[in-house]
Formats: C-alpha cells, sequence, structure tokens
C-alpha cells in the first residue's frame, strides 16, 4: 500500500527566523520504506521524461538526485557553492531574501543536447532551482523536466520555471 509520505515530513515553525515554518525531509529520508517510496516516484518521473542525466543543487539536491541517477542508470552532477568544484566551472548568481548566491557546474558535466532533469528537496522562490536550470542550458543540456519532493505553492516558484514541466511529490 501507498504510504502517505506527507506523514513523514517535519514542519517545525520559526526555523530558520521567526514567522517560517520549515518542511524538513530529514524524517523521510531517515525511513528506508518512504525515502524508497520517494525516489520510486521521483524515477517514474525522470524514466517518463526520458532524462539522461540528473543535476541537483547543494545539499539536499543530492540527496534526492543521486538515488534516481543510481536507479536509472545514469550520470549525476552536483552544482555546487563557490570554491568547491576543483576543475573549470560554469557560474550562474541567484537572489536571496538579502544579497545574492551563486552555484556553479564543472564545463563538462553535461554534454551538449544531452537531456537533463533538474532536481532538488523543495521548490520555494525558484531561486535555486532557475540558477541550476541556467547552468545546465549554459552547457548545451536540455532540461527535460524538473523535480522535487515538496513545492511551497505561497512563494510561487512555479511561475519562475513556468517554461519548464514540474513534478512534486506533495505541495504546503
Ligand atoms: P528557493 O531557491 O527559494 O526556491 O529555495 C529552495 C532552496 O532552499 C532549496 O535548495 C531548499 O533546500 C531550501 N529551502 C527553502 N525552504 C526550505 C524548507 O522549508 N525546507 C527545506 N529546504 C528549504
Amino acid at each position: 500500500m501507498a504510504l502517505d509520505l506527507t506523514k513523514y515530513i517535519a514542519s517545525v515553525p520559526d526555523y530558520p527566523e521567526k514567522g517560517v515554518i520549515f518542511r524538513d525531509i530529514s524524517p523521510l529520508m531517515a525511513d528506508g520504506a518512504a525515502y524508497r517510496e520517494a525516489t520510486d516516484k521521483l524515477v517514474d518521473y525522470a524514466k517518463d521524461k526520458g532524462a539522461e542525466m540528473v543535476v541537483g543543487p547543494e545539499a539536499r539536491g543530492f540527496i534526492v538526485g543521486c538515488p534516481i541517477a543510481y536507479e536509472l542508470g545514469i550520470g549525476f552532477a552536483p552544482a555546487r557553492k563557490q570554491g568547491k568544484l576543483p576543475r573549470e566551472t560554469v557560474k550562474a548568481t541567484y537572489d536571496l531574501e538579502y544579497g545574492t548566491s551563486a552555484l556553479y557546474l564543472h564545463k563538462d558535466a553535461i554534454k551538449p543536447g544531452q537531456k537533463v532533469l533538474v532536481t532538488d528537496d523543495l521548490l520555494a522562490t525558484g531561486g535555486t532551482i532557475s540558477a541550476t536550470i541556467k547552468l545546465v542550458e549554459e552547457l548545451g543540456g536540455i532540461v527535460v523536466g524538473t523535480a522535487f519532493i515538496i513545492e511551497l505553492k505561497d512563494l510561487h516558484g512555479r511561475e519562475k520555471i513556468s517554461d519548464y514541466d514540474i513534478f512534486s511529490l506533495m505541495e504546503y
């Protein structure tokens, strides 16, 4: 029987600051059956989209993306913060509430024309995933879909990536 995956998300009020409810996926990851079921659903989506490569941003994008890539027998490339990738990179900046941040991909992470699934644990304002998409496209990759465990509807990330197919396992 299918599990109710929402039961494995911890909602933490006033974290990281007052007024914010943090959605914590770690109970889901800590439960083998729930982690597997979430992964299986994301794998089905990635397979449907014909993904040939998975890219996920630091750090929870790795937790979500790596098992998808493993199951499909395709590659995974990490989009990382400054100073973490040792070879030549491409860079994409994105806005935070205060200031900006940047993500990087190794220049040889994606082959031109490769079909890429971009994934992260959670879609909020869409800044992180937009930067990840930009990196993939700069390298000539084709983003065939975006996948998340959680989508926070109120933050309208979906509008920022409306040109792309979006799949999420649950919404808040
Ligand atoms: P965005 O860039 O505003 O869409 O924020 C999404 C990024 O911030 C993802 O990489 C998430 O891991 C992280 N994030 C934002 N809010 C939460 C949350 O409530 N729980 C877990 N991660 C979050």
